[in-house]
């Protein structure tokens, strides 16, 4: 178990930023596989989401923290894939799944943080945002009409700065109170995302995962670049990093992401409650009663 945490820490630590300042998108490759072969990745990948599970199972029964893994990526970067398969391991009543889309007009009522702060996860159990609270310096960036149908009230000021400070101080609340806030950006490469968007025209079981909207959506891939790299910058910190995946292979995003939540949890040094001898005299007293 140790060896396997040591292995998975180094397996991540190229990726995981926990300081923005001099991050670039560039140093990291969406081809990277780190010499490992893909048979090799299917057993780690088999081992990391045992280990993932066992620690599930103490931070269920320790209820003291919470997780909270939220994904981000271009369309078809393999967010979908990628959840399914690392959580393929863990006890559904200990963990919740959300997507979040284009707001409602009720959401956009409330305040931006009002939709995600509602479907956080509980002490004990581990949450999933599949796009989250980020999309508000990311799509909004790149189309900041977006903005208008939000209502806000006049902006002093770059708004999304303020929006940054305000995600920094919503996760450092977060983790203060128990939450472990770990953040995923699946980096696929624009030329990947064309052959992935092929394959799904190509093959009939895939048509329906196509949608013309995100071909469209192409044409902005470098003010998305951009809004991506300014984001990782300005929000990643010690206590919430961000982790760039290379993502051009699905079996080697699915080893990173299943390795970086185990080895975070590994460090939460999660036990199972021990008993009191209060407790343990009743424990005894009703083996007695069983008897
Ligand atoms: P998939 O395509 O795999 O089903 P998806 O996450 O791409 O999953 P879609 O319904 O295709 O789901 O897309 C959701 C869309 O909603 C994305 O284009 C995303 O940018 C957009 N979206 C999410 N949050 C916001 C927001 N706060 N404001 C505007 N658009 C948003
Ligand atoms: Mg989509």
């Amino acid at each position: 178990m140790k060896t396997s945490i040591k292995a998975a820490r180094r397996l991540t630590d190229p990726y995981r930023v926990t300081n923005g300042r001099s991050f670039r998108l560039k140093d990291i490759d969406p081809d990277d596989v780190q010499n490992i072969t893909k048979v090799r990745a299917q057993e780690a990948l088999e081992r990391g989401v045992e280990l993932l599970s066992e620690e599930q199972e103490k931070l269920y029964a320790q209820d003291r923290h919470a997780v909270l893994l939220i994904f981000q990526a271009m369309d078809a970067a393999g967010k979908d894939g990628t959840i399914k398969h690392v959580m393929s391991g863990i006890n559904p009543q200990g963990c919740q799944v959300y997507a979040f889309k284009q707001p409602s007009s009720q959401e956009l009522d409330h305040d931006y943080l009002w939709r995600t702060a509602l479907c956080l996860p509980e002490r004990g159990r581990i949450g999933i945002f599949n796009r989250s609270y980020y999309e508000e310096v990311l799509v909004v960036r790149v189309h900041p009409e977006y903005l208008e149908a939000q209502r806000l009230p006049p902006v002093k000021g770059d708004i999304w700065k303020r929006r940054f400070e305000e995600i920094n101080n919503f996760e450092r609340y977060l983790t203060n109170n128990g939450t472990l806030v770990l953040k995923f950006f699946l980096y696929v490469s624009k030329k990947e995302q064309r052959e992935r968007f092929l394959a799904r025209m190509d093959d009939p079981e895939k048509n329906w995962k196509f949608s013309v909207k995100d071909a469209k959506e192409r044409q902005w891939w470098n003010e998305y670049h951009e809004a991506y790299e300014d984001m990782i910058r300005h929000t990643a910190t010690k206590h919430a990093p961000w982790y760039v995946v290379p993502a051009n292979n699905k079996w080697f995003t699915r080893i990173v992401v299943a390795a970086a939540i185990a080895t975070a949890l590994d460090d939460l040094k999660l036990t199972f409650p021990t008993l009191s001898p209060a407790q343990r005299e009743e424990l005894r007293r009703a083996r007695q009663a069983l008897a």
